[in-house]
């Protein structure tokens, strides 16, 4: 492996089945301490599934800080096993629908809960839904966050938020915010003016494995560096089915959950010769490369 292959980003945000805005009219947040939680068993998968590569697959979590409070000895455990914690909040609200002193609480609070499980600081930060916006991000970078990753360039999906990125130096994939705070956007496909989202959850398991790969590395030629998300649900086939489901809710959240293990490990596999780094360690290869 030279130390100028290719960089792949494999990110998870470790988050419970219940928790994703796509269901949130069934569970409600006042409902989420009575539903079975799963993040323990499905996180843990997925660490074996990156420990089966010898140690050459680095990864980030962005642990949500509701799980990181009732599940402390699954933060340890990620960070023993070798990978990245970084926060993804603690509420999973919206950002832009909670107040300004309600979100700087959120980015706080989520912050010291898992550098007091850990001892370490955490640099990264990754918005519920993608919701920033420049001044989102300006309080995440107040919060002491070194780098975000919230940016999904696709305009198809309301939630997501936007930022103008016109003018920003851009390092790979990496886009300077200031002095000290970076900006690791999602993975999209740009082609005649269009953004095709490519960065994974669902359209990685929307989209078939031959076409993904080949979309990866097209990214990979222009930017040496390409992020893919994913959550421990959308590897648990065995979660509580939601009855009565609206078809676009349960195609978004079932569609192909049962493959999506095997889809990982085939893209693993298939991209041996790029380095599997977590955030912090590629925004590190940038500086000293
Ligand atoms: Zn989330």
């Amino acid at each position: 492996m030279t130390p100028s292959a290719p960089v792949i980003l494999i990110t998870i945000d470790v988050e419970e089945w219940f928790q994703v805005e796509n269901l949130r009219p069934w569970f409600p947040p006042d409902q989420w301490d009575f539903q079975s939680s799963r993040v323990e068993s499905a996180t843990k998968r997925l660490l074996d599934l990156f420990d089966s590569f010898d140690n050459s697959v680095r990864v980030t979590f962005f642990v949500l800080g509701w799980v990181a409070q009732r599940h402390p000895n699954l933060v340890s455990y990620i960070k023993k096993r070798g990978h990245e914690i970084a926060s993804h909040g603690y509420n999973h609200l919206l950002n832009y629908q909670m107040k300004r002193e309600v979100l700087k609480e959120d980015l706080s609070r989520s912050k010291q809960l898992l550098e007091d499980i850990t001892g370490e600081p955490v640099a990264g930060y990754r918005a519920p839904c993608f919701s920033i916006d420049k001044d989102i991000l300006k309080a995440i970078q107040d919060a002491g966050y070194h780098y975000d990753s919230s940016y999904n360039s696709f305009a198809g999906n309301g939630r997501y938020g936007t930022i103008d990125t016109s003018g920003m130096y851009q390092r790979g994939m990496a886009l300077q915010i200031s002095s000290k705070f970076i900006e690791l956007p999602i993975s999209n496909i740009i082609t005649m003016g269009q953004t095709i989202p490519w960065g994974g959850g669902g359209y990685f398991r929307l989209i078939p494995p031959v076409f993904f790969r080949s979309g990866i590395r097209h990214i990979l030629n222009r930017e040496k560096a390409y992020m893919l998300y994913l959550h421990p649900w959308e590897l648990d086939p065995a979660q509580p089915k939601v009855p009565h489901i609206r078809n676009l809710p349960r195609f978004r959240h079932y569609l192909n959950i049962a493959k999506t293990h095997k889809r990982l490990r085939e893209l693993i596999l298939t991209f041996r010769y790029c380095r599997f780094l977590t955030c912090s360690q590629y925004i590190h290869s940038l500086r000293t490369c």
